[in-house]
């Protein structure tokens, strides 16, 4: 016996790098744009004074700004540290049962850190050849599912049918449903919490909001299930979310049209690095992200992440079975694709 047989060893979720100075950022899904201007002056309002109380326990201030936005109730969505917090808290409230968890082969990596430290079983369900999710797949004994929807890194994403699908084969089991970047393009699953009580759908202001800096996570369920995350996240820490990120995530919510003219930018953006990829030979997933999945067949993918590194432009890479041909390539401004662009011209 010695000391260190007593600490718990995990191994990490490794987020992509953050290079400093004056590189090309397409790596971790940013948004290449700033916040609303009334994110700006809602933190400038806040009074240093005000921090020196303990922000509100219930968070009430940016759950009903949500709650009129989605029109649902204030006692239907939680908040929480970025999403990463409310997907860790989620499996921790959810995921109790004895049963494997389900999800897809190909997804979010943090999705099995998070079953592997909370001690969860977990299967992975393997994605079709053209990496499409199957609903029929996910009619089998599980103790839960949780799958990205539109999925990372691929782009794709599941009609709304196969969410319901889904939803339906399995009435004793928590669904969770990652929007990350349901923004971008994709059909959200939110009008199908009134009949499935089921369902837990998951947000992000990191990617459409362009505040991943702030923090700012959510989630959509019935008050049952909402109430029972409420509970494990205040057997925690009861203080998860601060004064100024309270403050920042209601502007956001409610600057509506500052909003659907970033993603405007970003879609017209993606869709055509999308065809441009396309004519330099690259084979392109129907991304309906802030990214694109991208391979050219003949060409090492690590090469190509390394020498676009070496130049500056930073992509991600996953060297990981069925996906270590592709790289994965966040929507920038048009700028920053017109210089990915180019290099790879060069180097392929
Ligand atoms: N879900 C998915 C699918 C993601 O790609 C990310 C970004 N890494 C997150 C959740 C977490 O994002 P955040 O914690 O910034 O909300």
């Amino acid at each position: 016996m010695s000391l260190y047989d007593n600490i718990r060893r995990v191994t990490p979720y490794v987020p992509g790098e953050q290079p400093q100075g004056n590189v090309i950022k397409l790596n971790t899904n940013e948004c290449p744009y700033a916040p609303s201007p009334r994110v700006a002056a809602a933190i400038a309002a806040c009074a240093a004074d005000r921090l020196r109380l303990y922000p509100e326990p219930d968070c009430h201030t940016l759950k009903e700004a949500l709650a009129a936005h989605y029109g649902v109730k204030p006692g239907e969505v939680f908040v929480g540290v970025g999403s990463d917090d409310v997907l860790a808290l989620a499996f921790l409230t959810f995921f109790a049962g004895r049963k494997p968890i389900l999800f897809p082969d190909i997804t979010y990596s943090f999705y099995d850190v998070w079953a592997k430290l909370y001690a969860i079983p977990y299967e992975t369900v393997p994605l079709g050849a053209d990496f499409t999710l199957r609903p029929e797949d996910y009619a089998r004994a599980n103790g839960g599912i949780v799958f990205a929807n539109p999925n990372a890194p691929t782009g794709l994403a599941l009609p709304i049918a196969g969410v319901e699908e889904i939803l339906a084969a399995n009435p004793d089991s928590v669904v969770i449903v990652d929007e990350a970047y349901v923004d971008f393009g994709a059909e959200t699953a939110l009008a199908l919490l009134k009949e499935h009580e089921n369902l837990v759908v998951v947000r992000t202001m990191s990617k459409s909001r362009a505040l991943a800096g702030m923090r700012i996570g959510y989630a959509f369920a019935s008050k049952r299930l909402i109430d029972a995350m409420e509970d494990v996240k205040a057997s925690i820490n009861s203080y998860t979310m601060t004064t100024l990120s309270l403050a920042a995530g209601k502007a956001a919510i409610e600057d509506d049209a500052y909003f659907r003219n970033t993603i405007e930018k970003i879609i017209r953006t993606r869709e055509e690095t999308k065809a441009a990829l396309r004519r330099l030979g690259f084979l392109v997933t129907d991304a309906k992200t802030n990214f694109l999945f991208a391979k050219k067949p003949g060409v090492s993918a690590q090469k190509l992440f390394e020498e676009l590194r070496e130049r500056g432009v930073y992509v991600r890479y996953f060297k990981k079975p069925r996906i270590d041909e592709h790289l994965r390539i966040t929507i920038g401004t048009d700028e920053e694709m017109k210089r990915l662009l180019e290099e790879l011209e060069r180097l392929c």
